[in-house]
């Protein structure tokens, strides 16, 4: 039956074609639908995207990649890895969002960004007292509710154990998860001797993505036994070892004996796989060749050619035709963009369109004969191809080159001045920028697209806004304030939409985290910026106050990484442009009188090469970047950066390279473990390391927050050390957001003071 097996899928996007998961688990939360209606919304959702593919003629079809907020949570719940904090809620499914959300009671559990993508996963919590137990009821009821459907091979996702392990928290700080190997691949072991009564043969995707990086090797040695014991826990169970994002040859090679179904190598990502291909040993190869973290239409003849040169290692019959990752991380369909150019639009390929182009892949590689349609695909394909070296419509001629990187003065000058133009107290008090963005107001900028109010209606609302959340910030008693960015959806996509060189898709949204989804915009040539961006706004903003008002602007590696960018365009060549465009705004908005401006990296770390080899190169780029675009800043000119994590150990010389005279991060969930790494270089710049959690609807106290504060303490000089929250408000709700702050500065004045009268 096997040797029928010709095209895989890695995995497909929850979301659904007009993210009716998010609503789903949204109105859920709120109230407004009940359990039962979240569980048929969901059932509904998976039967469309199994029969799709299905219709798609895709032979190995996930299941369990369907998930109500994360996978690896889900990989915790089905282990019975739950956080003592947890463990009273009874209920499965209160506790479940509990752990992903919070709850009144209990901090969320951490999050963070899956390797170098902008998914973000829920962090397990191991501790020693853990009774691991298996729980595949998800799997179970996810297999049947497919096999009635009709699909013949259902293959269960799951998170291998050595990423999970790798990936996980031990609730010791001091300890490394690794210790909990043994018991952790002996429920793995459990867990398949129970998946192999699902059915007669059962094919199993076991992702352990922790092997594209640089691992030592008591880690890869590990790796044949706990496979073999799983290999051998059930016989008609199909194992196949799943890695994604870069090349896992080291890991491979260890498993050349181990006799597991079939392995899973992106193509795409990893170059170095081909040399994976020697340690196969009569494995099935599953080949990622279609792109499953980009939207560009894949070259099929080149595929093709590609997998005829694998033949040499591997015979054909051994290869299936797959995409390089699962599909969560592209948008849904091109179909219902109707609104984007058609020169644009023939270039374009997202989660379902990359179904047609395994299927097409697979067809021409094993000799099949290709319908009408699929000769009309590869004719288009190969069309579009040739055309697109063309689409490029500017050409920027300045050069970064031209610009100095570096600041007029160094920090340590620049830092008195910036304190006494800006006159702000000890603990200063901020925030990242957003406020609530209310359904009224999306209402008034869809309106505004869609030309259902003129201009200045749109912008008398707009200004009404700015001129509310800073009555707001004045009367809370925050220090230095911000606009609160009502103007945009989305701090890549506002940029974009007013700089050359983007394309926007109405319906491209990729998941986040839980219900969150962003839409990327598209890089199809030279960027160019050809009127102010911001200036309005922030103006106006500081017209209404004596305090001073934060710029806010995205920084070019996130506008980078945060897009879809062309493959056959240098990356750093695009950071440059958007660079150069950035320095124009500073320029701009210092001359309008704007004393602080902060320019946002959220993404900078995202973008990582997930191998050493690689990373200076990144760095190096994207140093220069973010300089080339606050170099214009003068001394008075006070730079922030903002980032969304805390993990700095790996990066703090990049961070300190940077130089922004403060950088705000998201420290708020991890207490100040990861602020050591500030203490340990002497980190010279100002730091305001988040003092709460935006990502949770919980509104800390104001004790909570003097201990946090005191917290971070221990570890930062007082002088350096800002208070604000960990992220945007943007997702919050006013009624969370304003006592929130309230308590926030209420914490810092009583800190003050303390230190002030010991
Ligand atoms: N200034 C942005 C905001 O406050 C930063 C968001 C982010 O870090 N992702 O929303
Ligand atoms: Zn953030």
């Amino acid at each position: 039956m096997s040797t029928n097996i010709k095209t895989y899928v890695t995995g497909f996007p929850r979301i659904g074609e007009k993210r009716e998961l998010k609503k789903a688990l949204e109105n859920y939360w709120d109230g407004k639908i009940d359990l039962l209606q979240l569980e048929e919304i969901s059932a509904r959702l998976r039967k469309k995207h199994w029969l799709l593919q299905k219709e798609k003629s895709i032979d190995l079809i996930s299941i369990n990649d369907f998930s109500w907020y994360d996978n690896m949570l889900d990989t915790a719940v089905m282990l019975n890895a739950i956080p003592s904090r947890f463990r009273n809620i009874k209920n499965h499914t209160e506790r479940y969002f509990s752990m992903a959300k919070g709850n009144k009671d209990c901090t969320a559990m951490e999050m963070t960004k899956w390797f170098n993508t902008n998914y973000h996963y829920i962090v397990p919590e191991l501790s020693k007292e853990d009774r691991y137990q298996t729980d595949i009821s998800k799997i179970k009821d996810e297999y049947r509710e497919s096999k009635t459907i009709g699909i013949e091979h259902p293959k269960i996702n799951i998170i291998g154990p050595v990423t999970f392990l790798g990936l996980s928290k031990h609730s010791d700080k001091n300890s490394d998860p690794f210790v909990f190997t043994d018991k952790i691949a002996d429920i793995y072991k459990k867990i398949i001797r129970e998946i192999s009564f699902l059915d007669e043969e059962v094919y199993l995707q076991i992702e352990e993505p922790f092997f594209v990086r640089d691992l030592p090797e008591n880690i890869l040695s590990a790796l044949p036994d706990i496979y073999k014991e799983l290999s051998l826990s059930a016989e008609n169970v199909r194992i196949i070892f799943t890695t994604y994002f870069e090349h896992s040859v080291e890991a491979i090679r260890k498993l050349s004996d181990v006799p597991v179904w079939g392995i899973a190598l992106d193509l795409i990502h990893g170059h170095n796989n081909l040399n994976a291909l020697e340690y196969l040993n009569n494995k099935k190869l599953i080949a990622g060749v279609v792109n499953g973290r980009n939207i560009w239409i894949n070259d099929i003849d080149a595929s093709v050619k590609q997998l005829e040169q694998i033949t040499t290692a591997i015979p054909r019959n051994q290869i299936i035709i797959s995409t390089s990752c699962s599909l969560l991380h592209v948008p849904y369909t091109t179909a219902h963009e109707e609104q984007i150019d058609k020169k644009y639009i023939d270039h374009l390929s997202f989660a379902c369109e990359k179904l047609d182009e395994v299927n097409l892949i697979a067809k021409l590689f094993h000799y099949q004969t290709l319908s009408p349609d699929e000769k009309a695909m590869l004719e288009r394909y190969r069309k579009s191809l040739k055309e697109r070296t063309d689409i490029s419509k500017t050409s920027v001629t300045e050069k970064g080159e031209n610009h100095p990187l570096e600041r007029e003065s160094p920090f340590e000058t620049r830092n008195p001045i910036q304190k006494k133009v800006l006159g702000y107290p000890l603990f200063p008090t901020t925030t990242i920028g957003s406020f609530p963005q209310t359904p009224e107001l999306r209402k008034i900028r869809r309106n505004y697209r869609n030309g259902e109010i003129s201009q200045q209606e749109y912008e008398t609302f707009i200004k009404d806004y700015i001129e509310h959340i800073i009555e707001i910030q004045e009367d809370v008693g925050l220090d230095i304030l911000v606009h609160g960015e009502p103007e945009r959806n989305d701090m890549v996509e506002y940029f974009g939409e007013l700089l050359e060189g983007f394309v926007f898709t109405r319906n491209g949204w990729v998941q986040s985290y839980g219900s969150r989804c962003v839409k990327p915009p598209v890089i199809f040539g030279d960027i160019r910026r050809n009127a102010p961006m911001t200036i309005k706004w922030i103006t106006y903003a500081q017209s209404k106050t004596d305090k001073p008002v934060k710029g806010m602007l995205t920084g070019p590696i996130t506008i980078l990484n945060w897009s879809f960018v062309r493959d056959d365009i240098p990356r750093d060549l695009i950071a440059e442009q958007i660079a150069l465009a950035l320095r124009k705004e500073i320029s701009d908005l210092q001359k309008g009188g704007i004393k602080i401006i902060q320019v946002d990296e959220p993404a900078f770390k995202e973008g990582y090469p997930l191998r050493k080899i690689d990373i200076p190169a990144y760095e190096e780029f994207a140093i220069r970047s973010f300089k080339l675009a606050v170099s214009s800043a003068t001394k008075e000119t006070q730079i922030h950066t903002h980032m969304c994590y805390s993990e700095f150990n790996d990066i703090i010389h990049t961070i300190e390279a940077m130089d922004a005279d403060v950088i705000t991060i998201e420290t708020a969930r991890s207490g100040n473990e990861l602020l050591q790494i500030f203490k340990k270089v002497n980190y010279k710049n100002e730091i305001g390391p988040g003092i709460y959690d935006i990502h949770s609807p919980r509104i800390p106290d104001t004790d909570e927050m003097i201990n946090q504060i005191k917290s971070i303490l221990e570890v930062l000089p007082a002088e350096k050390v800002w208070v604000n929250p960990d992220c945007g408000l943007k997702t919050r709700k006013w009624k969370e957001v304003i006592p929130s702050l309230k308590n926030m500065v209420n914490a810092a004045k009583i800190v003050r003071e303390e230190i002030r009268h010991p």
